[in-house]
């Protein structure tokens, strides 16, 4: 396996599992208010190594807010926040906060593109400037993203040309390209046309049977329910119900998950 081909294999060699036991994400009793609006009060979380986490639960209920907080965009007033042996909740500097970032790549529901660049650019830009990748290394190893989110026919387009679905494969992408140690995804389909859905899934659907460590908010039940190891109903800032896949969405405990899931399916 040459270089460019192994930082697109996310599974841990055996050897390397048995260290990976802790979790790369730990929560641990967040609680987080906005003035006076307490919009995460007590919330414990854990994503393992190379599982697929979703995070499901009606508008407002603090989803982003958990995703912010495990990249450090976010400091709860109290709780502590593990990723990857780092105390994100202690982070103090700018450089130790961009440190993480580069580990943790995020995608949202708005791609944010730099309009002005093509696709190659996008994905070359921040690995160049900030991840001290050569300019040629860059090149080589954002074609390959781009043939595994199946647009290597576009590094030249910029993204105005594209639709939202393949702009937000070039997202996903270029998110991928600073290597990360796991992805949050965060309704990365909600703003599209229902007919690009399919794809980007399709690409998440990928990057989770590789072993990508992935943390997904989503609207589409049926792909979390299929893709994901285990599942997080959350309600007003609390963990109402978690646990695997098949329990949460096909035995949920608690009468709230399941009044949910029965409007949503
Ligand atoms: P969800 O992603 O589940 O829809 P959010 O985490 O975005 O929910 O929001 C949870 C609550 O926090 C909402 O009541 C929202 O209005 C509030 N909120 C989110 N971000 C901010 C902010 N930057 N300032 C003030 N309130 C916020
Ligand atoms: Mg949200």
């Amino acid at each position: 396996m040459n270089a460019t081909e192994s930082f697109i294999r996310f599974r841990p060699a055996d050897e390397a599992r048995d260290a990976a036991r802790a979790p790369l994400v730990d929560l641990r009793d967040i609680h987080l208010a906005f003035g006076d609006n307490a919009v995460l009060q007590g919330i414990d979380l854990q994503v393992r190594r190379g599982e697929a986490v979703s995070i499901i639960g009606p508008s407002g209920s603090g989803k982003s807010t958990i995703l912010r907080c495990i990249t450090g965009l976010l400091r709860p007033q109290s709780g502590q926040i593990h990723v990857s042996g780092t105390r994100v909740d202690e982070l103090r500097t700018e450089s130790q906060l961009i440190a993480l970032r580069k580990r943790v790549g995020f995608v949202f529901q708005q791609y944010n593109l730099f309009p002005h660049l093509t696709v190659l650019q996008n994905l070359t830009i921040a690995p160049t400037l900030a991840g001290g990748v050569s300019q040629a290394d860059a090149e080589r190893e954002a074609r390959v993203l781009l043939q595994r989110v199946r647009l290597d026919h576009k590094e030249n387009a910029y993204p105005g040309e594209l639709s939202g679905g393949q702009q937000q494969r070039v997202a996903i992408a270029r998110a991928l390209a600073m290597r990360p140690e796991l992805i949050l995804f965060d309704e990365v389909t909600s703003a599209l046309d229902p007919e690009t859905v399919g794809e980007v899934l399709t690409v998440i659907r990928e990057l989770v049977s590789d072993g990508m460590t992935c943390v997904l908010v989503t609207h589409e039940m049926r792909f979390a329910h299929e893709v994901s190891d285990s599942v997080y109903f959350t309600e007003a800032g609390r963990i109402v119900e978690h646990g695997p896949s098949a329990q949460v969405f096909e035995h949920p405990r608690s009468d709230r998950t399941r009044e949910f899931l029965q409007r949503a399916l």
